[in-house]
């Protein structure tokens, strides 16, 4: 059940691993918001220029007009009075305001959709997501297939050897991959190294 009315405003997040449909799922929520002529402002961080500066496009190719901004903040400073639905693409890679500033938009009235990579590569969870996740009214979380064994995928496989945590991506970079086909890069140690601390250090 989705609240609705007039002035009522909330978070929706579709998220999940790359491969699975994030961004087609946000086109389409926005579709429908401009079929019954809703105002949308679509929203992109200004570093994901893979594809276009001033497109949201997926990796089925397609499209809808965004503006790229630096920083969480922006989206509220670029914010027409006017605009009912705000969409953010890519979402992982904004700073920690975006929660905040998703929260003010809702606040506002607006239906805020975001779509976002839930984890990272190594499994860890992504920039502002988790807090976001944690706002949201109400969360789509899908799966993409594993390559390797054909079940729901829920985790990015990163097949190169950067070190950087932000590597935008491709299809001959990263696959889906199951939990158990994941394959964290650094083995175990990596695998944890968020939810326990290493051996041998007390917790005080
Ligand atoms: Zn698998």
């Amino acid at each position: 059940m989705t609240p609705s009315g007039p002035g009522t405003g909330w978070i929706e997040v579709v998220t999940g691993p790359m491969f699975s449909g994030k961004s087609e799922e946000l086109i389409r929520l926005l579709r429908r918001a401009a079929i019954a002529k809703k105002r949308l402002q679509v929203f992109k961080p200004a570093m994901d220029n893979r594809f276009s500066e001033s497109e949201v496009v997926s990796h089925s190719k397609w499209r809808m007009a965004s503006e790229a901004v630096e920083r969480a903040e922006d989206i509220v400073k670029r914010l027409d009075p006017r605009t009912e639905i705000v969409g953010i693409d890519e979402a992982q890679f904004f700073d920690d305001d975006l929660p905040k500033v998703c929260s003010h938009l809702a606040n506002l009235g607006k239906r805020v959709i975001v779509a976002g990579l839930d984890m990272d590569y190594q499994g860890v969870p992504f920039g502002p997501m988790p807090g976001l996740l944690a706002l949201a009214e109400k969360v789509h979380k899908i799966t993409a297939i594993c390559t390797q064994c054909g079940e729901p995928a829920s985790y990015t496989q990163r097949l190169t050897t950067s070190e950087k945590q932000v590597v935008v991506g491709a299809g001959e970079v990263y696959e889906a991959r199951c939990r158990r086909c994941h394959e964290p890069e650094g083995g175990e140690q990596a695998e944890d190294s968020w939810l326990f601390p290493p051996d041998g250090v007390e917790e005080s």
